[in-house]
């Protein structure tokens, strides 16, 4: 892609009211733009790592055995009636009416529509087991959206719903999805720790939330220094802590992920029950698993980034390499330019070519500010050395490379550069 015919522009400032570095980065590199409070258009850079963390979740979802549906934003309020979470969830659920006068929110999560599918196709220990995920759009009305996309009011998230005939099942099944959760998070080059939580309105008896540690979190965590065992702030309060009550670090967290034991508790209400072998009738044991999609992304960028802009792990930068020409009126740059990104492309690599009429430090400061794995400049010397210089955005290591060996060594630093364990 040539950065002339994109849709690609950078601010070298945030606009006001940009309270953490990831929102600042996110505004300022024109990933996504804020429509009104809460809710946001992802734009080509932003849609892009927002796919590459999709497909990756997709992969592990799969690997995990869960199958891939996509459930309606639309419900009907009186489903969430049967449930008793009309009133729990109160305010948070958005509302409307159609013409013919019924009452439907707009899905926050969707444990009931799901459980009355279910109720629907179960009926005997061999309709079971089975677990359903997909990725889509949820809409919650927070009291203070915040952080950008970190607290929206309309944000993408993965949920995925698991039944089983018995305990054990299900304990198999929360096992499996723990397991995924670690490979998926991994593979984003993304630090987090997981803590037992408290299940709040999903509800259920074991559930454990994933927290990227960042600076800007809004959930606090307490880590025991003797022991490294991690409390939620509820339990620091409640002196939960059995004998750390000394030692402990303060973490600052996203929550980017959070799983349930549910058990019984949707399906006996929505009739999900089947007969198993001896012909007795038993109630299905369900999980449900979340992750905040659209979060992952300025959670990534707490982590990742500098003083300059953005760091991307290899696996969810928008593109791979940033080819900047620091002459786009001396042909043979060009040409240069435009020979190394076919042959990058054909490697396999994606690639961005900075071709503006622009100064070399703007192109350098964009470059840092946009944060691709690598950057290639063809500078001024290029007539008479005929070599690449090659850039690591994150150890800041420069290789000069000829012709002839520059797409082997980019793809060696990429490798390099993939930090995803
Ligand atoms: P929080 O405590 O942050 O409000 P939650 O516990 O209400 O989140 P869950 O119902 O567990 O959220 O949803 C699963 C995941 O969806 C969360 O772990 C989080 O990453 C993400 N998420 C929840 N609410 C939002 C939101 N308003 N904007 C963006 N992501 C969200
Ligand atoms: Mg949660």
């Amino acid at each position: 892609m040539y950065w002339t015919r994109s849709f690609i522009a950078t601010l070298k400032e945030a606009p006001e009211g940009a309270e953490s570095v990831s929102h600042r980065l996110m505004l300022r590199t024109q990933m996504v733009r804020m429509l009104v409070a809460g809710v946001y258009s992802y734009l080509p850079l932003g849609w892009k790592v927002l796919k590459k963390i999709e497909e990756i979740i997709r992969e592990e979802m799969v690997r995990a055995g869960a199958q891939e549906v996509l459930l309606p934003a639309l419900q009907p309020v009186e489903l969430w009636q049967k449930t008793g979470r009309d009133e729990l969830l109160g305010e948070t659920m958005l509302r409307v009416t159609d013409r013919r006068g019924r009452k439907l929110c707009l899905g926050p999560t969707h444990e009931e529509v799901v459980t009355q599918i279910a109720a629907g196709f179960v009926r005997s220990y061999r309709d079971l087991p089975f677990t359903l995920f997909q990725i889509q759009t949820k809409f919650r009305d927070e009291l203070r959206p915040r952080f950008g996309v970190v607290r929206s009011c309309e944000f993408i998230m993965k949920d995925a719903y698991s039944f089983d005939r018995d305990d054990a099942g299900l304990d198999g099944m929360y096992e499996k999805m723990r397991l995924a959760y670690e490979r998926i998070f991994g593979r984003m080059g993304l630090d987090f720790l997981t803590a037992k939580a408290d299940s709040g309105v999903i509800g259920g008896d074991v559930s454990h939330e994933f927290m990227a540690p960042a600076d800007s979190g809004e959930d606090v965590l307490y880590r025991c220094k003797l022991c490294n065992a991690l409390y939620s702030e509820q339990d620091a309060q409640t002196s939960n802590c059995p004998h750390c009550d000394e030692d402990m670090e303060k973490i600052h967290a996203l929550e980017v992920g959070h799983i349930f034991k549910l058990r019984g508790k949707y399906a006996e209400v929505l009739g999900v029950k089947f007969l198993d072998e001896a012909g007795r009738q038993q109630v299905v044991q369900m999980g449900c698993y979340g992750i905040g999609v659209s979060r992952l992304i300025p959670a990534i960028i707490e982590q990742n980034h500098d003083a300059d802009g953005i760091i991307w792990p290899r696996a969810v930068a928008p593109y791979e390499v940033m080819i900047v020409s620091v002459n786009v009126a001396d042909t043979e740059v060009v040409n240069a330019a435009t020979l190394l990104d076919q042959q990058l492309e054909e490697a396999g690599v994606s690639v961005l070519v900075d071709d503006r009429d622009e100064r070399a430090g703007v192109k350098f400061k964009d470059a840092d500010l946009l944060g691709f794995p690598l950057r290639i400049t063809i500078g001024k010397k290029w007539a008479q050395t005929k070599k690449f210089e090659v850039r690591d955005r994150r150890s800041q290591e420069v290789v000069q490379a000829a012709p002839q060996e520059v797409v082997a060594t980019v793809v060696r630093l990429l490798e390099g550069a993939r930090k995803d364990g």
